[in-house]
């Protein structure tokens, strides 16, 4: 197929506790042609994961196969598993002109952004508020160790310092889910407009 516009690959960066997840499946069932990258990684799936939905789940030497293939877009190593973004599935895609949406932590989102033309990349940032909020929301949900409770802070402090970088900036404060999801909403019509798609 092709398209008459070239696609746009937008990484949606948030941190834990965000409700990222919650804003993406929404748009996917708003704009059902809306893509949503698939990820290779070494971890093991968690249960109801799917291989080739929610990720391809590889071993480490096939993963490593892929690198030296440079099979993929970019790749980073995050909590002992390798992750990374297959390289021909975003180019068939930004070929088909499909706006495609991507979960991927904030490295590899700066590696993607000096790789693609800046017409076919834009990002999202979702801010749920500071950490000493989300810190208080994860720890009413699940007790957690010193440790893991700092782990989790220094990912904030990674993601969050994306905020002044990214195209747009979603607000969503505890209890105003139903303000985000129209504004997410909103930011994903923008850019399918500027590839040409309905909104
Ligand atoms: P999880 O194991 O919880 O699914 O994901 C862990 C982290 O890996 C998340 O921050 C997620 O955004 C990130 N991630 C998922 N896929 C990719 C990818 O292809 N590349 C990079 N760099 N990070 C990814």
């Amino acid at each position: 197929m092709s398209a008459k516009h070239r696609g746009k690959f937008v990484p949606v960066v948030a941190p834990t506790g965000s409700g990222k997840d919650t804003l993406i499946t929404y748009a996917k069932s708003v704009f059902p042609d809306l893509v949503l990258s698939v990820s290779c990684t070494t971890r093991s799936a968690r249960e109801g994961e799917e291989h080739g939905r929610d990720y391809f789940f590889l071993s480490r030497e096939e993963f490593e196969a892929k690198i030296a293939g440079g099979e993929l877009l970019e790749w980073a190593e995050y909590g002992g598993n390798y992750y990374g973004t297959p390289k021909k599935e975003i180019e068939r895609h930004l070929a088909e002109g499909a706006l495609i949406m991507g979960d991927i932590e904030v490295q590899g989102v700066r590696l993607i952004r000096d790789l693609l033309p800046p017409e076919e990349f834009g990002t999202i940032y979702i801010d749920a508020g500071s950490w000493s909020v989300l810190e208080k929301r994860a720890l009413l949900r699940a007790p957690m160790s010193e440790e893991e409770l700092e782990k989790r802070r220094m990912r904030y402090v990674d993601e969050s310092s994306f905020k002044t970088e990214a195209t747009y900036v979603v607000s969503n404060p505890e209890g105003m889910l139903e303000d985000a999801k129209r504004d997410f909403i909103a930011v994903v019509a923008a850019f399918r407009k500027e590839i040409g798609l309905s909104e």
